[in-house]
């Protein structure tokens, strides 16, 4: 066993997770990376999605992130999100409304306001991405 890594997940409200961890799993803007004890540092900024790691006992956790930045040191990992939630922490029926409300203003705004477009298909990704940290499929 390498050792563990120190994972920590913070939005401006509060700190989310400061936890030890085999393994940090994120979402980089050029596709997910990993990382273990002893990496290389680097500097990244994050997609809307979803952070796994393995604690220290093996246990796996999921972390919603609402897109952010990512520093990796050799003996840690840092997380700046918007928003992030653990996994219990995400409230599904508020999730879902969330889901059908930016569905219908995506209908509304789809031909006339492209500025309003994107905002609801942000909030769209937002609700699918904590849907699924949540361990629900949506289709
Ligand atoms: P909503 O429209 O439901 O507010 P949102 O995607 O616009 O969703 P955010 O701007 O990402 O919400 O987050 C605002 C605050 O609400 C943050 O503190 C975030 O952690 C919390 N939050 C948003 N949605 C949920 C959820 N489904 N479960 C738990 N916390 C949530």
């Amino acid at each position: 066993m390498p050792g563990n890594i120190k994972v920590e997940i913070v939005t401006p409200d509060k700190a989310v997770v400061s936890e030890d961890a085999q393994i940090v799993m994120a979402p980089g803007i050029l596709g997910e990376f990993g990382v273990l004890i002893g990496h290389t540092p680097f500097l990244t900024t994050l997609k809307v999605g979803m952070v796994r790691y393995t604690d220290a006992g093996g246990q796996e956790h999921r972390v919603f992130v609402n897109g952010g930045f990512a520093e990796a040191l050799p003996d840690k990992v840092t997380i700046l999100a918007e928003s992030a939630e653990r996994r219990r922490d995400i409230d599904l029926e508020r999730a879902r409304a969330a889901l059908d409300r930016a569905k219908k203003r995506m209908e509304t705004a789809a031909q006339k306001d492209k500025v309003e477009y994107a905002r609801a298909r942000a909030a769209l990704e937002r609700a699918l991405h904590r849907l699924r940290a949540a361990g629900k499929e949506v289709s």
